[in-house]
């Protein structure tokens, strides 16, 4: 058993309004089944998400956790505007993003943009992966899946990694249960998160600094799902959720 990722070179400095379809087509030669693995970082660029500090007038909120966290007002304000809730405001801001993504600061961020540049992490990631993926499958006639990354922490554990924010054509969540272990014993709780191990992979060829890898392609996995799929399958429901409960009552305990 085995698989490939491969780094797909070539890819230009994108700007707003770049067309990532063509220019991965021309950079790459897809097969069926391919899993197209994209940093958010060329996704935000291109749909024109660049914006300067200078722009931005912070709010009354924005002051008042500013003040707590020290950082820049401006840079909290637009923290605010992507995000639906504030879990935790210092010393770093934990946010649920408007598409219900769960990280820190939104996902704003000022690294592998033009000096004096920070990038919004785009919008509704599930709708760029759609159109992105669409739009590829017909300029290459193949069947394929994408998944747009960020890096983000984890709660427990030094050390950030690759993470799925948005999906087409792959399911976020593998469910074994109900399939045996080695011993023939029934499997009752195990989810793999696919996605996730996947832009992890991709992540070891994208790196996080100036390598110039935004896009990388999974080969030999079977993943590829005939229907849309949507990357909120994969957020804990909220009565579930024991940690953003927990944090919640921390806030108020303030
Ligand atoms: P994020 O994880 O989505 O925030 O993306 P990163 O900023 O960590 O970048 C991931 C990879 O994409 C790194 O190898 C960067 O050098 C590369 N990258 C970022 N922007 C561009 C770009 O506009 N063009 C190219 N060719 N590479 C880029
Ligand atoms: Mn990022
Ligand atoms: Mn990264």
């Amino acid at each position: 058993m085995k698989f490939e990722a491969i780094a797909v070179e070539n890819i230009p400095l994108i700007q707003n309004g770049d067309d990532l379809p063509s220019i991965i087509f021309e950079n790459i030669i897809l097969q069926d089944r391919d899993i197209v693995i994209i940093a958010s970082t060329i996704v935000s660029k291109a749909e024109g998400e660049a914006f300067r500090l200078e722009d931005i007038t912070a709010g009354e909120k924005a002051l008042e956790i500013a003040a707590l966290n020290g950082k820049d007002a401006r840079f909290v304000q637009a923290v605010l505007a992507r995000s639906r809730e504030v879990l935790v405001e210092t010393p770093f801001m934990l946010v649920t993003t408007l598409a219900g993504h769960t990280c820190v600061n939104a996902g704003v961020d000022e690294s592998n943009i033009e000096n004096g540049f920070l990038l919004y992490s785009p919008q509704d990631p599930d709708s760029s992966a759609f159109r992105i993926g669409k739009r590829l499958e017909i300029i290459s006639g193949k069947k394929l899946s994408v998944i747009i990354t960020d890096t983000n922490g984890r709660a427990f554990k030094i050390g950030q990694t690759g993470v799925a924010i948005g999906i087409y054509k792959i399911k976020p969540i593998k469910c074994w249960i109900g399939e045996t272990d080695l011993f023939g014993k029934t499997l009752e709780i195990t989810e793999e998160a696919i996605v996730d191990e996947l832009a992890g992979a991709a992540n070891l060829l994208m790196g996080e600094g100036g390598g110039g890898i935004p896009v990388v392609v999974i080969r030999g996995l079977d993943y590829y799902f005939e229907d849309n799929a949507f990357i909120k399958e994969m957020y804990r429901p909220e009565e579930k959720d024991v940690i953003k409960k927990g944090l919640r009552c921390l806030q108020k305990k303030g």
